[in-house]
């Protein structure tokens, strides 16, 4: 069993792993990042693919059907207008999973297995399907993080200006950070939709990613660590909570 921290070590895990937010790429929430994988970071579960697979589940719910390569240069598109012309689209693999041929990245693992049926809102070939089309794209970056999964808990940044590093050594945590990626969304959406007869609603896309991380948190037996909320303020003091772990339901 991993070991889990006292309220202490966490506040200092917290104050010594604090960087500023840059918003240049979104990363997933996986605890094995290194703080140079990771520095300044959007987080959120799967990276940029992850906000493809959330795309995918609200144009799905919402009767529209465009292929996957279509998804994934239309959210390029979105993207490149944010970050500049330099944009890439992050994803991650791991070191096990990467020699396997396998992917590495519990996200897009559990949402291609068509074991976990119903769970994210798209089939696991639809799934698949994105992840090739995001694969092959031309300016797909893919990290290769080492080691096992040995987080200590989920840690939700919350706030504007401030990343998170999700790994010091051996310790390490989940990082999820919802204002900034809730912030995304809205920034993306319009620019994903254009052209589209019923253009794309941010609220869709934001309600498929919760769905779709808790999918994988519980995939990942996240669901039974402890949970902090963690609000930031543009000084970099902070005030942490610890949250009631999600009822469990069948
Ligand atoms: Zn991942």
């Amino acid at each position: 069993m991993v070991k889990t921290n006292s309220w202490k070590e966490v506040e200092n895990f917290v104050k010594e792993n604090l960087v500023r937010a840059d918003n240049m790429r979104i990363e997933c929430g996986d605890g094995r990042y290194k703080p140079e994988q990771s520095e300044g970071a959007i987080r959120a579960f799967g990276g940029d693919f992850g906000m493809v697979m959330a795309f995918a589940g609200a144009l799905k719910s919402e009767g529209t059907f465009i292929d996957p390569d279509e998804i994934v240069e239309r959210y390029y598109r979105a993207v490149k207008d944010f970050r500049g012309e330099d944009a890439k689209l992050y994803y991650h693999t791991d070191e096990h999973k990467h020699k396997e041929g396998k992917i590495g990245c519990g996200h897009a693992a559990g949402a291609s297995d068509p074991a976990n049926k119903d769970m994210y809102g798209i089939t696991s070939d639809e799934a698949r399907g994105l992840y090739e089309a995001f694969a092959k794209h031309p300016r797909s970056n893919s990290t290769v993080l080492e080691g096992e999964h040995k987080e200590r808990g989920v840690i939700y940044l919350e706030g504007k200006t401030h990343s998170l590093n999700s790994r010091r050594g051996h310790e390490m945590y989940f990082v999820v950070t919802p204002t900034q990626i809730d912030e995304a969304i809205d920034i993306l959406t319009p620019i994903f939709s254009k052209g589209l007869v019923v253009p794309v609603d941010a609220e869709d896309v934001k309600a498929y990613y919760i769905r779709q991380q808790y999918a994988t948190a519980k995939l990942l037996g996240a669901d039974k660590l402890p949970v902090y909320s963690v609000r930031v303020k543009p000084s970099g003091h902070f005030v942490m909570q610890q949250l009631p772990q999600k009822r469990k339901t069948n």
